[in-house]
């Protein structure tokens, strides 16, 4: 039901709130009457069945959090809601969809626009609130938007860190002390790069980066690219493309991480 005159801004999450979430609901919050924050752990767009069933639910800590932060609504529906038990879905998402993320999680993507596009059909906000954390993930839901007409605003909100430098996910409770330590190296990575960018090549900075990640035991890497900010294609030198962004991913222990920096 829309609410008459009342601007409806919307966090779509799986929950196992943490600072960085909750950065996008104050963004939500600022801009609009009405703050809706979902959060359902969505079965389509896992990939792999260990990481599904261990992803933390811990509901009643993030209904406090949601309360404290002034979110209005939450909308935490079950599977069956969500899902028929036959579904198809499939969204011509072109190049992206085959990139990085989409490359290492097949169909990952497709899981991702199917659950979006059914929260944005309940939901019906005026604007949504994604983070730059999982970035590919935001080029996506655009092109959706794109495809499809949706009449949402999507509104992109920074990385929120640990004081190391560590991004904050939902994931990072997985980490052991030491793989903690280990993991580190990714944003540490992504600082120096950001750093030396002005002074280096494309190709000098991504080898000096893979050398660093690959630096420490109990890593490894993905993916590490400079990509067009736009498309996610490679960039081959820095006149090449409007923006670049440094993209990593990588499992620690039996974590997967993802990150980013946008270095222009
Ligand atoms: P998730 O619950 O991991 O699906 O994330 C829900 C939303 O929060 C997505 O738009 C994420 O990009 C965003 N998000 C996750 N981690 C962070 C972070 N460290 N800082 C800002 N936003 C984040």
């Amino acid at each position: 039901m829309k609410l008459k005159g009342m601007k409806i801004g919307f966090v779509p999450t799986m929950g196992a709130l943490h600072p960085g979430h909750l950065s996008l609901i104050k963004k939500a919050k600022e801009q609009n009457q009405l703050v809706v924050c979902s959060i359902f752990v969505n079965p389509t767009q896992f990939t792999e069945k260990s990481d599904l069933t261990n992803y933390p639910r811990p509901i009643i800590e993030d209904t406090q959090l949601l309360e404290s932060a002034g979110c209005n609504v939450l909308f935490h529906p079950s599977t069956e809601e969500m899902y028929e038990s036959k579904e198809e879905w499939n969204i011509d998402l072109g190049e992206l969809e085959e990139k990085w993320e989409g490359a290492f999680r097949q169909g990952h993507f497709q899981g991702v626009t199917q659950i979006v596009k059914k929260l944005f059909d309940v939901v019906q906000p005026d604007t949504a609130y994604l983070g730059q954390k999982d970035y590919q993930q935001f080029l996506i839901i655009k092109k959706m938007v794109q495809l499809l007409k949706l009449p949402v605003k999507l509104v992109c909100c920074p990385i929120m860190r640990e004081n190391d430098g560590l991004a904050m996910s939902s994931r990072n409770i997985h980490l052991s002390p030491q793989e903690r330590q280990t993991a580190l190296i990714i944003s540490r990575t992504l600082a120096f790069v950001k750093e030396l960018f002005p002074f280096k090549s494309v190709e000098g900075l991504t080898k000096e980066a893979v050398l660093l990640l690959n630096s420490k035991e109990d890593i490894k890497v993905e993916y590490f690219a400079l990509v067009d900010t736009e498309t996610m294609e490679l960039v081959k030198d820095k006149k090449s493309s409007k923006g670049i962004i440094a993209c990593v991913a990588a499992r620690v222990g039996k974590t997967r991480l993802i990150d980013n920096e946008i270095l222009a």
